[in-house]
């Protein structure tokens, strides 16, 4: 079997989130899984109790939090690979039996130590490449002082005009529409 670059065995350790094609055993049963089509798809499934590992993209989500009059969003530097190092905005998974709302103001929490209010959605999309699917959320801090978490190694805001780029390309990407949705905001509405 021959892995594509950016799908390294490393990296699904990171991401918790092997392509079915790297499943070999059953999780229940622990017989091997085989290869069938549904609706045109390969699918892994299991020929002794008949699991089928339904590949699905990944729901995270990730929040800007802002503070409008200084100009300034929440970061967190990555710890862990990928991009150790590399700025992004808070977030992460969405856990079992937690609302997307939820886990994105427990995202914040737990990486950053600030408790906040989220605002609204701020978009969905999914990433190029690793099959997760982030929705974006603007946010205001209302309680708590800043902390990185065991995620982090620095959490903390920075003015978003000085930010050249963050870790990962949805990110950047979403950078770039909230300072435009900030300009447009600061320049009023046009006559
Ligand atoms: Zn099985």
């Amino acid at each position: 079997m021959s892995d594509s670059k950016e799908e390294q065995p490393n990296d699904f350790v990171q991401w918790r989130h092997a392509p079915a094609k790297h499943w070999l055993y059953c999780p229940l049963c622990r017989g091997p899984l085989a290869n069938q089509s549904w609706d045109g798809r390969e699918r892994r499934y299991c020929t002794h109790c008949g699991f089928v590992y339904w590949e699905r993209a990944l729901p995270a989500v990730a929040v800007l939090v802002f503070e409008p009059i200084r100009q300034e969003i929440l970061l967190v530097t990555r710890r862990y690979p990928p991009y150790a190092g590399g700025l992004t905005f808070p977030g992460g998974g969405i856990e079992f039996g937690e609302s997307v709302a939820e886990a994105a103001v427990r995202e914040v929490q737990e990486e950053t130590g600030l408790l906040v209010s989220l605002d609204s959605q701020f978009g969905t999309w999914s990433t190029p490449g690793n099959h997760t699917i982030i929705t974006f959320f603007r946010a205001h801090p209302v309680d708590g002082e800043i902390k990185a978490g065991s995620d982090a190694l620095e959490a903390g805001f920075y003015r978003w005009n000085k930010v050249l780029s963050l870790a990962f390309s949805l990110h950047d990407m979403v950078l770039n529409l909230f300072r435009t949705e900030m300009e447009m905001t600061i320049a009023g509405p046009q006559k």
